[in-house]
């Protein structure tokens, strides 16, 4: 019997496989079995910071004991300091906006669907076929992803768009859904960059031809950078590679670099100007909780610092270059892609197909006995390391990376 008294997320609780992290430098973690482990799955793709990182560590111990016990309507200098610093990196459109606050990705994203019902009156969402916006019944919903499965339908007014993600085909057949739902979307809700799913990366002119049929249409555009933001992709945002302005721009995770639950949704000056005169009906107890504030404002200050989000485009190109090297000397690595420090392939068999579970199992295996931790998905194998992490690092989570897939594919 599993001996823990808590529940471990999304699997069944016999198979667990939990890892008893004790710590961490940078890009490496400690276990209490004594391993030493190479995180390229950055923890749930929110580790930005790295491990251990001292200023965060320094700002958390003084807001708690600060001790400050508030409500989601007060009002406080880290708070303040908070909003203000994510609209100085926030896409140049949006600076003058408004930030609200909350936990996670996924309430992020409810309460920008929410705000942009309540701005425009309208109802449905559109969302790609392959996506994901967050665990809660909602946002699984409007989210492309097996996840949703056990507790479909969901909620009504989701507009699944099979995106074919190019920019001269995804913006058409983003007309054909807009004209089909005449007058009643609301928004179209989605990732900088699909992370999950698989690293989808836009190509070229893509963004500017979605923002400009959303215009066309009176729709509104909620960027979703939960996972592509804070560098991740090597820009602030998913959505700058594409030089554009969302309405609203949701994001966690590298928020904080995990140090503490924080959400945030960035809405227009005109989003927010509506809700000068119209109930933001919004609010859960614990947002804007002065822990998760103190954490923003180190973490963005922390990137500044590290000049983090230039390094991750640096680096990324060494992962691009590790990658393609790892693909030609093993044949079973396609479709190698990604930007920044945010990477994906596809392993297959030697007649080109996906390979299979059991495949993937003996990968995993191999993998955790070379005590590299990135995140797997069918047949698919992410790259995503902190943003801190160094170049031999890289080198040295491929050449494991080889050994596992060498072991396992044998
Ligand atoms: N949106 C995206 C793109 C995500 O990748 C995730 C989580 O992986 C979420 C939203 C949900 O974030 P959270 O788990 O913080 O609710």
């Amino acid at each position: 019997m599993n001996p823990s008294p808590s529940f471990f997320t999304w699997v069944a609780q016999r198979d667990a496989v939990a890892m008893d992290v004790t710590g961490g430098h940078g890009a490496r973690f400690t276990t209490a079995d004594g391993g030493e482990w190479l995180d390229f799955g950055s923890m749930v793709w929110n580790a930005n910071l790295g491990h251990g990182h001292a200023g965060m560590r320094r700002a958390l111990v003084e807001a708690a004991e600060r001790a400050a016990l508030v409500m989601p309507s007060s009002t406080f200098p880290d708070k303040v300091s908070a909003a203000e610093a994510l609209l100085t990196v926030a896409p140049a459109g949006l600076r003058d906006g408004k930030v609200f606050l909350c936990l996670s990705g996924a309430e992020a994203n409810e309460n920008a669907v929410k705000m942009a019902r309540l701005r425009t009156g309208r109802r449905k969402i559109v969302y790609r076929t392959r996506s994901y916006h967050g665990a809660t019944l909602g946002m699984l919903s409007f989210s492309g992803d097996p996840r949703r499965t056990p507790f479909d339908p969901g909620l009504p007014d989701g507009v699944p768009w099979n995106d074919p993600y190019r920019a001269d085909d995804g913006p058409a057949s983003l007309e054909a859904v807009l004209r089909t739902e005449a007058g009643n979307v609301a928004a179209v809700l989605l990732e900088g960059v699909v992370g999950a799913n698989g690293v989808r990366v836009p190509p070229p002119g893509y963004w500017p031809s979605i923002r400009e049929t959303c215009d066309r249409h009176g729709v509104l555009l909620i960027a979703d950078e939960v996972l592509s933001g804070f560098g991740r992709t090597g820009r602030w945002f998913g959505v700058d590679h594409g030089d554009i302005t969302p309405d609203l721009l949701t994001c966690a995770k590298g928020l904080t670099g995990g140090y503490a639950p924080a959400g945030a949704v960035i809405a227009s000056a005109d989003i927010a100007r509506h809700f000068d005169d119209h109930v933001l009906s919004c609010g859960l107890t614990a947002y804007a909780h002065p822990l998760s504030c103190a954490a923003i404002v180190a973490a963005i200050a922390a990137y500044r610092e590290g000049d983090l989000v230039a390094r991750a485009a640096r680096l990324g190109e060494v992962v691009d270059r590790e990658l393609r090297v790892l693909s030609q000397s093993q044949p079973a690595v396609q479709q190698v892609r990604g930007l920044g420090l945010l990477w994906a392939f596809d392993l297959v068999d030697v007649d080109g197909r996906a390979v299979g579970a059991p495949v993937m199992k003996r990968v995993a295996a191999a993998l955790a006995a070379r005590r590299l931790h990135l995140h797997k998905r069918d047949n698919m194998i992410f790259l995503a390391p902190p943003l801190v992490v160094t170049e031999p690092e890289i080198v040295d989570a491929v050449g494991r990376l080889r050994g596992a897939l060498t072991e396992a594919l044998a």
